[in-house]
């Protein structure tokens, strides 16, 4: 967005709102959410599931059951009238002034991790509240109707965002969880029914979808996980996307032989082979000017004894970028690079994939408007990639998304020692809230 584009949106902005008593709001621009009130709610939630190795609320759990119920009473202290829906997630709805538009969602999750902290997730979810709160309290009507959900299990799969996309499988369902109940039996554990699950189903905006079955757009606020903002002393991340995701298995067969006895020019080395590929790997990706990744984080040598050239090594790629093209061209790189250092090396290189994500994109216009709230709250941003799963990637299938990050202290995340300082929360929430009022506007 241009300056004089930005100019008109803001010059736009305190013409919405709804149409309360007294006639239309003009609602002073930028909004506020109350912050103290996310920090406060934070604070008391940190003692729910809380052990001596971290935060335990793995979904199916006492403790997740014990967050959840915690988490309900924030929606009805909201004025927030919640359901749980068919696949276990928490759901409340505020009608919009508009007519046959479909709801604009916000929202994150609640459960974590084995051992995991009382951010990831919380922030989004308690956020997302906040900001259902902020706008009935300032008097500030949507548009569009605004759905707040608390997605079930996104630690264990997106399993509660899955089930809206409707890609959530019978499979899925039979998989034992880390609580040790299967998502089938979890899902009726916290008030849904797996057997019904078709009535939660949503599809992309369009003549085959009614309002009553479409998502006009989702913005999920989530700290960021990583280093990059707090290393740059920036308090707003807007997120491009959720990086795609290639795995693969590399089988470099050698042979074993001698460790004393076979001279130097005579081996069939897998292990140095291996060690080889790493640092192409390595290279290859370091160098082109981009954000994507690539790890060699696994290596299994046989027959792994001190004396013997390794005759066979498995070992593990983990590519990831946004960009689609990108990956799979990395992923070409690789073979090649196996190719030319088998030949260098008398080995053979063989590829099996493993895991393989698309990446999830977010809508142009949903990164705009969390930028232009950013800088109406006088807040700096930069782009950036998720480089986590969220359950924004599951609706990304059938809806514009967004997503705000804010700092992570030291990008330490899943861990009991991460943290998002209270100024860094609250201004996540304002953007949010900004960003909901604003796509509001925007969007269909
Ligand atoms: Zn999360």
């Amino acid at each position: 967005m241009n300056r004089r584009e930005f100019l008109h949106t803001t010059a736009a902005l305190p013409l919405l709102g709804g149409w309360p008593r007294g006639g239309p709001r003009r609602a002073a621009l930028p909004l506020r959410a109350n912050g103290a009130r996310v920090n406060a709610a934070l604070a008391a939630f940190d003692s729910v599931g809380r052990t001596a190795g971290g935060i335990n609320r793995v979904a199916y759990s006492e403790a997740d059951l014990a967050g959840r119920a915690f988490t309900l009473d924030l929606f009805r202290q909201a004025g927030l009238a919640p359901r749980i829906d068919a696949a276990g997630n928490i759901v409340a709805r505020v009608e919009g002034t508009g007519r046959g538009l479909a709801p604009l969602v916000i929202g994150s999750h609640v459960d974590s991790v084995t051992d995991g902290g009382n951010f990831d997730g919380p922030l989004g979810s308690f956020g997302a509240i906040e900001v259902a709160r902020s706008l009935r309290e300032q008097r500030v009507r949507l548009r569009h109707p605004l759905e707040v959900v608390v997605w079930q299990n996104e630690e264990g799969g997106t399993i509660g965002s899955k089930a809206w996309v409707g890609t959530l499988t019978p499979a899925d369902l039979d998989k034992v969880a880390r609580s040790g109940v299967t998502i089938r039996e979890g899902t009726g554990r916290i008030g849904g029914d797996a057997s019904r699950l078709a009535e939660v189903v949503r599809k992309r905006v369009g003549p085959s979808a009614g309002a009553g079955q479409a998502v006009a757009g989702y913005l999920e606020l989530h700290i960021e996980q990583g280093g990059l903002l707090e290393a740059a002393g920036l308090p707003i991340g807007v997120v491009q996307g959720i990086v795609g995701l290639r795995w693969m298995e590399v089988t470099i067969r050698g042979f074993a032989n001698h460790a004393g006895a076979t001279e130097m020019n005579r081996r069939q080395d897998a292990m140095l082979a291996a060690a080889r590929f790493t640092v192409a790997v390595n290279e290859a990706i370091r160098s082109e000017p981009g954000r994507q990744v690539a790890t060699v984080g696994r290596l299994v040598a046989t027959p792994n004894t001190t004396n013997v050239i390794a005759g066979e090594v498995k070992l593990t790629v983990d590519l990831r970028d946004l960009d689609a093209a990108k990956i799979e061209r990395f992923r070409l790189r690789f073979e090649q690079l196996g190719r030319e250092i088998g030949a260098a090396t008398g080995t053979a290189f063989a590829y099996a994939p493993l895991v393989d994500s698309e990446p999830a994109l977010a809508d142009p216009r949903m990164m705009e408007v969390v930028e232009s709230s950013a800088r109406a709250l006088g807040l700096t941003s930069q782009r950036m990639p998720s480089g986590a799963g969220h359950d924004a990637q599951e609706l990304a299938r059938i809806a514009p998304i967004g997503m705000i990050f804010v700092p992570s202290v030291g990008g330490i995340s899943h861990s009991p020692r991460e943290l998002t300082k209270p100024g860094d929360v609250a201004n996540g929430v304002d953007v949010l809230l900004n960003a909901v009022v604003e796509a509001d506007r925007r969007l269909d």
